[in-house]
């Protein structure tokens, strides 16, 4: 069964055909959910991609409305791009130089240019998550994550070495990571709309303001399964992102 519904779209620079994906809305409930408010599918991000880089020509451009004239669910007879070509930006996850290449990417894209609100608070998130993907899954470096048969042990002692080197990324990169956060945090209060649901006391978390994340957590009304870890983390004191769910 075919995960993804395609479409196609043109760079408005050098008319190239590009493939998209979207994931079949019945299979988002079969996805991992994590605070950060990152979702993923058979490890897909389901968060659509907006800002494009052409690769054909290397022009960068917004996709953010798609019922734009640019964008078609028939295939076009021309040459199509596939999506592995652009998706991220041509890049590949399965090492750790990978994901610091999409940190600087956003980085870059965040310097070249002053964005209007939504814009900017677009790539800020992603920035986030890009930072957050390089210890994303740390609780799988215990033993028990071994001991529980999923995984063999070169494959576990494999992906520990990659997450242990992604942490150590992660404190490298940490004021920049908290520069990003904390501008953030500032564009979602003025623009309260942009929000995710509670996004808001995830951002005071993992700036270590636990107080007041489980001031905003307690008054978030009915309690959920979301709510009660993200206290539980709170009290911790633990500022990392981890896997609500999945
Ligand atoms: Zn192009």
């Amino acid at each position: 069964m075919l995960k993804f519904d395609p479409y196609y779209f043109q760079c408005p620079n050098c008319q190239a055909w590009l493939e998209g994906r979207n994931l079949k809305s019945e299979l988002v409930n079969e996805a991992i959910l994590y605070s950060d408010g990152k979702i993923l599918y058979d490890n897909y991000i389901t968060t659509r991609q907006k800002l494009v880089m052409c690769p054909s020509c290397a022009h960068a451009f917004w996709i953010e409305n798609p019922a734009e004239p640019i964008i078609t669910l028939q295939k076009p007879e021309s040459y199509i791009y596939s999506w592995n070509t652009w998706r991220f930006y041509g890049i590949s996850f399965s090492d750790n130089k990978g994901k610091m290449a999409l940190i600087n990417h956003y980085k870059t894209f965040l310097q070249k240019s002053h964005y209007e609100p939504s814009k900017e608070i677009y790539l800020r998130r992603l920035l986030w998550w890009a930072y957050n993907d390089l210890h994303r899954n740390h609780q799988h470096i215990r033993l028990k994550y071994f001991l529980n048969g999923f995984m063999s042990f070169g494959v576990w002692h494999c992906n520990r070495s990659l997450i242990i080197e992604g942490e150590k990324l992660f404190l490298k990169n940490q004021k920049d990571f908290t520069d990003n956060l904390q501008r953030l945090q500032a564009l979602l209060e003025k623009h309260p709309e942009e929000q995710i649901d509670l996004e808001m006391p995830e951002i005071y978390r993992e700036l270590r303001q636990f107080d007041k994340a489980k001031e905003l957590l307690d008054q978030a009304g009915s309690r959920t399964h979301f709510t009660n870890e993200m206290i539980r983390h709170s009290k911790w004191k633990d500022p990392r992102v981890f896997m609500v769910s999945g």
